[in-house]
């Protein structure tokens, strides 16, 4: 009998007619064409600059269309109002008091950015995250596939795939937890590796496991998420884990290196996801218009861990 969980899956490439022309990828395409950072840092500097109270009062003063750096925003007053959240750090510094709430951030070569510098760089990420994560979704939604969520294709190099979790996220998943005081000392990558049921974890069916460094689901060669459905889709989509949302190309403006916070400047994008290769040519663009560098990297590396650190 079938193993639970257990699945020959398939990983298409997103380039069929139908992808092309569906309306989520179409959609996650223009949210790529028109990132909002262009705007943002224009009216970061005008709102420093200007004459403006607040910036509900700037947005409300751009003209419509406004054209920057090859982006055409159709209502540049309703992208600037969506982004307050993110920006609204600036107004710290407009009213005299910089610094107040900011980490410090250094740059690469080690020089602790000044205020305005630093503010600029944790909207930006803000900005960033936000923008990438709805694209993800747009893009992901009609490519059929289900990298993401299924472990290693038998006959891989890689023994499982994993997926971090919160303690409470552990609940979501209709699976076993392991949690052995043998699991609480050692993580998913130790040598020897943690025995279950006789045999290597990674060797049984998918499972929740409580390591020395947190809770993880271990998906091993061949199978899937049990929250997987057939379609490729998820059962709780809505309510996934945060790993889960993690995008495939995704911000790294700045960078928590141990203790410290570090200016970066990248765009990092995982080269096994098939939008990724598919839009090579916009998410160059994209990262043009955001300043920043695209890096391209396999995620699921020969650990099977690279999620953890994604
Ligand atoms: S919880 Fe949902 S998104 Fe996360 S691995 Fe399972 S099916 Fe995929
Ligand atoms: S995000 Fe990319 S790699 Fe992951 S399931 Fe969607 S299309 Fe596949």
């Amino acid at each position: 009998m079938q193993a639970p969980y257990r699945q020959v899956h398939v990983r298409p490439e997103c380039a069929p007619e139908a992808v092309l022309s569906h309306p989520s990828w179409k959609e996650g395409l223009r949210t790529l064409q028109n990132p909002a950072w262009p705007l943002l840092r224009l009216s970061a500097l005008l709102f420093l600059t200007g004459p403006f109270d607040s910036l509900e009062g700037l947005a409300q003063e751009l003209p419509s269309p406004l054209d920057i750096d090859g982006v055409t925003y159709q209502d540049p007053t309703k992208t600037l109002l969506d982004h307050l959240d993110c920006i609204q750090r600036l107004s710290e510094i407009k009213t005299g008091r910089p610094g107040v709430g900011l980490p410090v951030i250094l740059s690469e070569t080690g020089d602790i950015l000044d205020p305005m510098e630093a503010a600029l760089a944790l909207i930006h990420q803000q900005a960033l995250e936000r923008e990438l994560e709805r694209a993800n979704s747009l893009l992901c939604a009609p490519c059929g596939c289900a990298l993401c969520c299924t472990g290693p294709s038998p006959g891989s190099r890689k023994l499982f795939f994993e997926i971090p979790l919160t303690g409470e996220e552990c609940a979501i998943f209709p699976l076993p937890v392991i949690d052995t005081p043998k699991s609480r000392t050692l993580t998913s990558g130790d040598e020897p590796p943690l025995f279950f049921s006789g045999r290597p974890f990674y060797e049984g069916d998918p499972g929740i496991y409580r390591w020395s460094d947190g809770p993880s689901l271990i998906l091993p060669v061949g199978t899937r998420c049990p929250l997987l459905e057939e379609t490729c889709r998820c059962r709780i989509y809505s309510a996934r884990p945060r790993v889960c949302r993690l995008p495939q190309v995704f911000s790294v403006v700045v960078e928590q290196d141990g203790g410290r916070f570090v200016r970066r400047n990248k765009l990092l994008a995982v080269w096994d996801c098939p939008y990724v290769r598919a839009l090579t040519n916009e998410i160059e663009t994209y990262a043009r218009r955001n300043g920043l560098t695209v890096v391209y990297r396999e995620n699921k590396g020969e650990h099977g861990s690279f999620m953890r650190h994604a």
